[in-house]
């Protein structure tokens, strides 16, 4: 847990969030800009900066288990959905905590920006 971190205080409840599904190890709520009619983050409740220092295999089972059951919640698994972590600077990564996002409910376009 970091106090610094928005997306840790999400967890600790500090700051309010939508939460969409959650489970002992990971917690799935609304992005607040959404990009798409479906745009869910996924996070492991452990701070972790991003996929680049992530060292638990169970741990990152269970977050893209939880995206897969967000896109089942939200209507979306049979019309299909993206699933993205930006990772550094290159990657395009604004949080500092590890999250997947969950975007669906419309056409996706390849490659991304
Ligand atoms: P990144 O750019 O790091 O891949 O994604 C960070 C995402 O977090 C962005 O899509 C941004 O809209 C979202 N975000 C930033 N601050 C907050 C917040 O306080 N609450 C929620 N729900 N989403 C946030
Ligand atoms: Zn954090």
């Amino acid at each position: 847990m970091s106090d610094s971190c928005i997306f840790c205080r999400i967890v600790g409840g500090s700051i309010p969030a939508t939460v969409v599904a959650s489970n002992d190890v990971a917690m799935a709520f609304r992005d607040l800009s959404p990009q798409a009619p479906t745009h869910v983050l996924v996070i492991p409740r452990r701070h972790l900066a991003s996929l680049a220092t992530a060292d638990d295999a169970a741990e990152l089972g269970a977050v893209l288990s939880l995206a897969a059951e967000v896109a089942r919640i939200e209507g979306i698994a049979d019309s299909g959905y993206r699933v993205v972590s930006n990772v550094g600077g290159d990657g395009g990564q604004t949080v500092g905590h590890l999250h997947l996002h969950v975007l669906g409910g419309r056409q996706m376009s390849w490659p991304p920006g």
